[in-house]
């Protein structure tokens, strides 16, 4: 993705532009994708960028704030972030650590709890763990 595009988009989710911000969206805004933020400290390093931890993860948290990128818990201590932000879900695979996207239509729910009083639903996310056949 163009420096122009990721300028145009942070500016359309309210980002303020920092080469760290930028640098961070380079490699996570490339293509659709699932990446945890180990994962992209790991490409950040293979490119030479010394972009400290603890921004990696502060960046990430304001992008997922803003709605640039999606969040993708698929255990308590695993978490994705994912390129695509439109409504759709995913198979998690617990052997391979692969995340793969399900089409929105893709999943129909027979029927659906009523929300607790005072609310209103915001999303409904299916993570479908499986595993490989021993
Ligand atoms: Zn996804």
């Amino acid at each position: 993705m163009s420096q122009t595009r990721i300028h145009s988009l942070f500016d359309q989710f309210g980002i303020l532009v920092t080469p760290q911000r930028l640098e961070v969206a380079s490699i996570l805004l490339e293509k659709p994708q699932h990446l945890s933020a180990d994962q992209i400290i790991e490409r950040l390093r293979k490119s030479g960028s010394a972009v400290s931890k603890a921004t990696v993860y502060n960046t990430l948290n304001l992008f997922s704030e803003h709605g640039l990128v999606k969040e993708v818990m698929v255990d308590p201590i695993r978490k994705f972030y994912d390129s695509a932000t439109h409504a759709h879900h995913h198979f998690y695979n617990v052997d391979t650590g692969e995340l793969l996207d399900i089409a929105e239509e893709m999943v129909r729910f027979e029927q659906l709890p009523d929300l607790p009083q005072g609310t209103e639903q915001q999303s409904v996310e299916v993570l479908i763990k499986v595993r490989d056949r021993a």
